[in-house]
């Protein structure tokens, strides 16, 4: 019988990172016409503060500017909230609190229903605005913070009339009100991620988003107007630290949840004790990525790439250390230079951008602070991404270091930023012993074709979340959180409603 086989094709296949020699990135061969998102939301000059279910200016007036990081353009002033603001939305949230919580929870449950539809519905709008006040890729916020945010609320929702279940043998009550505050990496994402929870549970809230991602929360505000939700349930303050100290100290708080740098989790941690409020803590990372020589090194190599560069390194959990296995090493390296070489980094409007704009002056300085003390250190900088950047905004290219020391301020401080520490090792004991060498404890990678070795290292790594032959995964059932010094409790899937009952 005879065998048919395809032609060959007559173009080269592009493989990422396979055939450097033959394809020259630099030539612009692969350049892709500019696709910008064409949908502009609205945007006000102004905003008020969220409290009792109306938009209200700040006591005194005062407002800052929110910008676009990539166009340094202001899109709207938003109210700074006083000390006097935060106790009127604390006033809103503890009046709304005996109703809300004596719903029944299926009925809680159905305008939380109704909040993730019009998340969906409104998603493209809310999608722009992230990109735009936050800087992060367009087919980021479009197909991962959006959706994922959306999911929260159908996620806990679902858990609203079923707590009982979720607590067998307890009578879950709700904890009171909830002081929240979150940062600029993932702006409504995280407000939906502390929420929804919240909402399912009888809780009401006051929220507190990041002073440069300011513009999502307010329209999840509108949100909750529109299906209804009664005044008072949720509240929405904006303003920087002193409007969030003032939150962490009003007495008529029960419980602070906060996600965002260790050195601010400290000072929350030690305003807390000594009251009876509840807390939870999301705080920083210095998470490990593990390749074993066994592992399929196209597939780890992508998952690398996502672990680190994905919105531009603003992930508490970004993958931020690389040890490779040392016969290996060399390959990965090299894959990881072909692959850096091709990612896009401009306009976040646009949908082939791959890395999007840095999300405020302060934090490029940071991120540069870190790739120069890199060099001083005596580590190598590979900056093999050749973009052409921007005129305005705040823009940095992806890049690694090799020959990096355990001791490197590189390998050991979080730098939120487009940067790649790589290390090598040889045994899996040394990897385990390496990756946990660390003051934080938020996630993991694994990357291996062994299933043996991933439950033997994933167990013995001391990291919230170990993600195996994949990276950056989110799903609102699997509880987010971790060890050490990126903080304690959980956010997400049952062990995530703990937090918000008491028992
Ligand atoms: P930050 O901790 O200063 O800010 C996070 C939130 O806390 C913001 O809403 C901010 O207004 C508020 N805040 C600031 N000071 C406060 C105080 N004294 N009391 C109460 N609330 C306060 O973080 P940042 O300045 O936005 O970023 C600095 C570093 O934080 C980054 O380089 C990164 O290392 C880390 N970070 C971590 C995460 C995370 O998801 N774990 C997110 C953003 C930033
Ligand atoms: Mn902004």
């Amino acid at each position: 019988m005879g065998v048919t086989t395809a032609p060959p094709s007559p173009t080269p296949v592009f493989r990422p990172g396979t055939s450097p020699a033959r394809l020259d990135f630099s030539s612009g061969i692969f350049e892709y016409a500019a696709a910008p998102e064409s949908v502009r939301p609205g945007i006000a000059d102004a905003y008020g503060l969220f409290i009792g279910g109306a938009f209200v200016d700040a006591q005194g007036g005062k407002r800052f500017a929110t910008i676009n990081p990539a166009t340094d353009e202001t899109l709207s002033e938003v109210a700074e909230a006083s000390a006097k603001d935060v106790d009127r939305a604390v006033a809103a949230a503890r009046d709304a609190l005996p109703a809300w919580s004596a719903l029944p929870g299926l009925e809680r449950g159905k305008f939380m229903f109704r909040i993730a539809r019009r998340i969906q519905e409104r998603a493209r709008e809310l999608a722009v605005l992230e990109t735009m006040d936050g800087g992060k890729p367009i087919k980021e916020s479009r197909d991962v913070d959006i959706p994922l945010a959306a999911a929260h609320f159908f996620y806990h929702a679902g858990w609203a009339d079923k707590l009982a279940y979720a607590f067998p043998g307890a009578d879950p009550k709700p904890v009171g009100v909830c002081g929240q505050i979150i940062p600029w990496n993932f702006p409504l994402l995280m407000a939906a991620w502390k929420i929804a929870p919240a909402l399912a549970c009888g809780n009401t809230v006051v929220l507190k988003p990041a002073e440069t991602t300011p513009l999502t929360a307010l329209r999840l505000a509108e949100i909750c107007a529109e299906v209804g939700l009664p005044a008072g349930v949720v509240n929405i303050i904006t303003g920087a630290g002193e409007t969030g100290a003032a939150l962490v100290n009003h007495p008529g708080v029960d419980k602070i949840a906060f996600t965002g740098s260790t050195d601010v989790g400290k000072r929350i941690a030690k305003a807390v004790a000594g009251t009876d409020k509840a807390l939870t803590l999301e705080l920083g990372g210095k998470s490990a990525n593990i390749i074993f020589e066994d592992a399929s090194i196209d597939q780890a190599v992508e998952g690398i790439i996502e672990g680190i560069y994905f919105n531009q390194g603003h992930v508490c959990c970004a993958g931020s250390r690389l040890f490779v296995q040392e016969s290996i090493a060399d390959r990965v390296i090299a894959k990881l230079r072909d692959r850096l070489g091709t990612l896009r980094v401009g306009d976040p409007l646009d949908k082939n951008t791959d890395l999007g704009a840095i999300n405020s002056p302060a934090q490029l300085d940071t991120i540069q602070r870190f790739l120069k003390l890199g060099r001083d250190e005596g580590a190598t900088l590979h900056e093999v991404n050749g973009s052409a950047l921007p005129d305005r905004g705040n823009w940095c290219r992806p890049s690694f270091f090799t020959g990096v020391q355990p001791s490197h301020a590189i390998a050991r401080d979080e730098i939120f930023g487009p940067v790649l520490a790589v290390m090598t090792f040889r045994t899996p004991e040394e990897a385990i012993v390496r990756a946990n060498n660390t003051p934080y404890g938020l996630a993991a990678g694994v990357w291996t074709d062994k299933g043996s070795k991933i439950f033997e290292v994933a167990s013995k790594l001391d990291a919230g979340v170990v993600w195996l032959n994949t990276y950056n995964k989110f799903d609102p059932t699997s509880p987010f959180g971790g060890f050490k010094e990126s903080g304690f409790g959980r956010e997400g899937g049952r062990h995530g409603l703990r937090a918000y009952v008491r028992l």
